[in-house]
């Protein structure tokens, strides 16, 4: 269902409305410079997305692809099903809020975890724009004709890229990865051998609701995860129809 209703966050915010912290995190971020680059875009109101391209009188069709949506930064990144289902299967198990989730508040504190814990944050905070930077090569895949991923191949390809990354830095770099610490978002734990355990998660609000959930092998990999929109239920009653989708 199109939707022209919805305000841009993305429209509505400026430099000036952004914290200096949050520009600074960006330019500090431990990833590529090319992702560092990405992210002040995304801050800056400079992606090309549907929105954005509409406003500056563009002739493009200013939904998501995938949903139908008003297609600003922050529904690619944050509040698109498809990137909840991302955020959702990653090791972060990041949640976006409900309400109107803003990618430099996401990053405001994702950033702030490097003040209690310098090198968890930055593993959160790399891993985090990392999966945002591959949320938009897969948001381009798809309008451009490329490889069409599903959430937990994107998950999986930014993990994967964020690790080699890590791997590379620390033969030039200070920059030293996490080992066998928990991160400070969530603590996952594989099942035992030969069993799956399946995650699930629902927010909801008085008119707007999501759920997802993840169901992952005895070594902790995606066997498929999924997020999707709900409404009038309790969370307790959310969760439990998540995980009877999840064992359908
Ligand atoms: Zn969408």
């Amino acid at each position: 269902m199109k939707n022209l209703a919805r305000p841009s966050s993305s429209a509505q915010g400026n430099r000036r409305s952004i914290p200096d912290a949050v520009w600074k995190g960006v330019w500090a971020c431990k990833v590529q410079p090319k992702i560092r680059n990405f992210l002040w875009r995304a801050c800056s109101n400079g992606l090309a997305s549907g929105e954005g391209l509409s406003r500056r009188n563009v002739p493009v069709d200013p939904h998501c692809s995938r949903c139908g949506m008003l297609e600003d930064t922050d529904h690619i990144l944050l509040d698109c099903p498809f990137a909840r289902a991302v955020w959702f299967a990653s090791s972060l198990s990041f949640h976006p809020p409900i309400v109107e989730p803003q990618i430099s508040k996401a990053i405001q504190g994702w950033n702030s975890l490097i003040s209690s814990n310098k090198r968890l944050g930055n593993d959160t905070f790399g891993l985090a724009a990392q999966i945002c930077w591959s949320l938009w090569r897969a948001r381009n895949d798809v309008l451009l004709g490329g490889k069409h991923l599903n959430p937990v191949e994107v998950s999986r390809q930014a993990e994967a890229e964020f690790e080699e990354f890590k791997t590379l830095s620390s033969h030039h770099s200070s920059f030293v990865p996490a080992t066998g610490v928990p991160l400070p978002i969530q603590h996952w734990k594989p099942p035992a051998p030969l069993a799956f355990k399946l995650n699930v998660n629902a927010s909801i609000t008085e008119d707007k609701g999501g759920v997802g959930l993840a169901l992952r092998d005895c070594n902790g990999l995606l066997v498929f995860a999924v997020s999707e929109p709900i409404s009038k239920y309790s969370i307790l009653l959310s969760e439990a129809l998540a995980v009877r989708t999840g064992l359908l």
